[in-house]
This record gives C-alpha cells, structure tokens and sequence, in this order.
C-alpha cells in the first residue's frame, strides 16, 4: 500500500544578537524550492530532505514535495518572512490533502517576530492544518532547543547524533520509517522531555570527543532497548536567547511513558554531571601564535579557527580578526576563509584579475566584530562564488557565497565573498585556485563543522575567540529571555542534587 507522505524543510538557527535580520531575501540567497524542484535539487544529498528521498522506495511513500527552505544563521525573523513562508507550507499541505503522513525538516533554533519559538509556530500550524489524525515526524539539529510545544505538536522528534552533521541523511532516513511504522499503526510514540537547567556553548560539543560521545554511546544503548523508539540529546544553541534555550533529552518509546522519562532523566543527569567538560577549548592568542612558530616547520597545514565571528552561528563573517593577526604573525603561504565584504569585493571587481587594491576590508555590519583592516593587496581571482559541497558534511549540496575575490595580502590569501556561510568544505578553496593540503597556514571562522573535511588535512587545529556574538564567552551577550538560573551564566546553579527523590 502506497503510503502519501508530504515533505518539507523549514529551518533556521537564529542568533538574535545579531544585527542582520533573515529576510525572505536571505532565505531565497540560501536556497527557497517548491514541489519537483526539490526533489531535482535534494536527491542524493546529505541533508534530511536528500534522507527523505532516499528512504522513500523503500518504505513505499508517495512523496509530496512541498517547500525547502534555509538560511544561512543570523538575526531575527522578521513577521512578514515567516507569514509568507508558513501560508505556502500550509497551503501545499492542503493542496496535497489528503495525507497520510508528514516529515518535516527543522532545525529547533528559530526565533521569529511572530513567536519567539519559531519552531513551535511551525509545528502548530502544520498541526493546525494536517488535523490531529495525520502522523507528523520533524528532524532537528544537534542545536535544537527542544521545547514541550514542539514535543506536543509533533509525533515523534529525531534530533541528529553527530557535530559535525554529517547524519543528515541518515537522520531522515530514520524519520521516514518511524513515520511508516506509525502510519501503519505498528507503533504508538510517547515522549519524555527532560531539561537539565544548561546552555553549554558548541566548541567542545564535537561528538567524536568526550563529553558528546560518551553520551551518545549511551544513548544509542538506549535505543537499543525494547520499546525505544529514539533517544535524542541535543546541546541547544545559547545565542536564541529564549525561555526554551538550552540543552535537553528527549526519549521516545512505543507506548511506555514510565521508561521513557526514567531514560530522559537518567541520561540528562549524566550530561548534567558533565557539563565542565563543555568548557575550554580555546587557546590565547599568545597560545596560538606559539604554537604556530614551534610547528609550522615541521608539519603543515596549521588550522586556526576564529569562532568569535562563525556565520553558522550567526556571526556576520565580516570580521578582519583573523588576518590582523596573520599579519602580525607574520604569516606567509597563508590562506583565509572568509571575509564577507561586499564593498572591497566591487573594488576588486572594479581593479580586475592582477590589479592593485588599496581596501578598507571587513568590519562594517556592526561595531561588534573588530574595525575594518586597512590593506593593500593584489587582486588573484574573481568568481561567482559557486561550488558544489565535496563533503562529508552536506556533500552534494550547491554553495552560492556571491561575488568572490581572492586577494593577496602580504602571501596570505584572503577570499572576501558577498554572502557569508561556514567555511566547511576544501573546495571553498580549490574553487579559488587554492589546495588547502599545501598551505603553511589556513584561517576559518567556525566552531566544530569544519573539522569533518579539514581534520583529515590538518596537523594542528586551534580555536582562538576574535571579537563578536558567537563564541565561547557568554558573558559577552545580553541575555534577556533565558531562564535564569542557568549554567554557565550563573556557575552556581543546581539541579536535583539536593534531592533524594527524583520527581
Ligand atoms: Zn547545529
């Protein structure tokens, strides 16, 4: 029996401290797709729609493809954006009635003008629109702040077990057969949530290291347990700064409320009693730039990674911090990852191919991501920006950064884009005429994404912490919504310690 089974993807990780509101615009730079043109564009990625696809032979769903949409992380959504966008999600959903089941791709960091649970909305209003009766399974990012109004409104919640995502796919393939099992009545989900009073930043949140893979490990024993349908941990995302932000678990079984909350608060409080094991991580600059005199001899390429400006954290990814630095230092057969500056990318433009630019470069979204850097440089390469994802991480999928130049400043190559993403894939790169793998040095705003790709060509990689609202030091942002006390805004706090009885 044919199952017809409506996908979408709606997905944003909001940083509300930035200054850069996600338009309609930025969603449509980042990539908007309807009907069949997601289908043509997502199968065969690693992402969960590409999972969505995948699995869909095999558990013998009729897809309906409906809306794909992301955007790149950064400030608020503004009301009209997400109007616009939820009345063609809910609109598809109506066209495509009647349904058996829905699989929706979020990322469980959204805030929006409407709801600050941006989320929520999303799953009320397909909720609203799909009746009670239709089954309805969401994906969420590692980063998700899972909250009980998105628990309530979806069926089953699968969050991703690996930072970085390189299980997009797999995770979608997962969601699709716990939807077939439910269509099919096989299964009947119930939910625990449990949230341990914690906003750990990301940096040490890789699940390749402990504390993450000690976790997971147990997590995944967890699932393995009769009746467990999913164990989800999810570190949550601090710069949403909402009541709902920060880390939880969430354990689905088939019908067994008791084992599932039993799980949640078993494995939330080890990832409570861990919770130190999120700190550190990031070296001094005076650290950094030692180590960089002592190894870069012997062994290239060193990796050093500003997480103070990571546009996949929301950061406007025009800071200069990193080449101030590499000047400083000295640095030659250098190259950098990226500066998103507009402005000098027309001056190069306008210099051509072998010109001459005097630049005032970066620094110029907001006063929060160091000065602009004066630099003379020579114009290497001009591109659209484009290339395809080699991988792991969100392998096959189209990156558009813009007009691109690469300019040559003192040996140290610097690609200055129009738009801003993470620097995750090598062919960022070769796209530009560089091989990452014979660089003395490399630069890169990030956190933990880029290390799918770099780590394999790396033989040192040093987090340092520039100017700006996505790294480590929380004491930097002006909370206003989460809920105090909270660990590690307030070092203090506690959790069940004092009691005997666990409710
Ligand atoms: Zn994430």
């Amino acid at each position: 029996m044919t199952r017809r089974v409506a996908i979408a993807q709606l997905s944003h990780e909001t940083n509300v401290f930035s200054s850069v509101p996600t338009d309609l615009a930025a969603f449509e730079a980042a990539g908007l797709r309807f009907g069949a043109d997601i289908l043509i564009a997502e199968t065969g990625t690693n992402t969960c729609i590409g999972g969505f696809i995948d699995a869909a032979t095999e558990v013998d769903f009729e897809l309906v493809p409906i809306l794909s949409v992301w955007a790149t992380p950064s400030g608020m959504v503004p009301g009209d954006a997400i109007d616009w966008l939820l009345q063609r999600l809910c609109d598809g959903l109506r066209d495509a009635a009647p349904l058996d089941g829905v699989l929706l791709a979020l990322h469980g960091a959204m805030v929006t003008e409407r709801d600050r649970n941006g989320d929520a909305l999303v799953l009320e209003r397909v909720r609203a629109t799909i009746g009670d009766a239709v089954p309805l399974v969401a994906t969420l990012d590692l980063h998700a702040n899972i909250s009980i109004r998105i628990v309530d409104a979806a069926d089953i919640l699968i969050g991703f077990d690996t930072y970085p995502h390189v299980d997009m796919a797999d995770r979608g393939r997962e969601a699709a057969y716990l939807l077939r099992r439910m269509i099919d009545r096989e299964i009947e989900p119930v939910v625990a949530l449990v949230k341990p009073p914690m906003m750990p930043t990301s940096q040490r949140m890789t699940t390749d290291q402990n504390p993450m893979r000690a976790l997971l490990d147990t997590a995944h024993r967890m699932e393995r347990m009769p009746g467990v349908l999913n164990v989800t941990l999810a570190g949550g995302f601090p710069p949403a700064d909402t009541e709902e932000t920060g880390a939880a678990v969430l354990v689905t079984t088939d019908g067994d409320s008791f084992l599932a909350f039993e799980l949640a608060e078993e494995l939330a409080s080890d990832l409570w009693s861990r919770r130190e094991e999120f700190l550190g991580g990031v070296e001094s600059l005076e650290a950094a730039h030692r180590a960089i005199s002592d190894h870069i001899r012997d062994a290239p390429p060193l990796i050093v990674v500003d997480i103070g400006d990571n546009p996949w954290t929301g950061g406007p990814g025009d800071s200069a911090e990193l080449l101030r630095l590499f000047l400083a230092w000295g640095a030659t057969n250098a190259a950098i990852a990226l500066i998103r500056d507009e402005a000098s990318v027309r001056a190069a433009t306008a210099a051509g191919t072998g010109g001459r630019v005097d630049l005032l470069l970066g620094g110029k979204t907001d006063d929060l991501h160091g000065p602009p850097l004066a630099v003379s440089g020579t114009v290497r390469m001009l591109s659209d920006g484009r290339y395809v994802n080699e991988g792991p991480m969100m392998a096959g999928l189209p990156v558009d950064l813009g007009p691109t130049a690469v300019i040559d400043v003192e040996g140290i190559s610097v690609i200055v884009t129009t738009r801003a993403e993470s620097p995750i894939d090598l062919n960022i790169f070769r796209r530009h005429g560089i091989d990452p793998a014979r660089l003395d040095l490399i630069g890169l705003k990030g956190k933990g994404h880029f290390r799918a790709a770099f780590e394999p060509i790396a033989s040192l990689i040093m987090l340092i912490e520039g100017p700006g609202i996505t790294g480590a030091d929380l004491s930097r942002l002006p909370f206003r919504n989460v809920p105090r006390p909270i660990w590690p805004l307030d070092p203090d706090c506690g959790w069940l310690e004092d009691e005997s009885d666990i409710p």
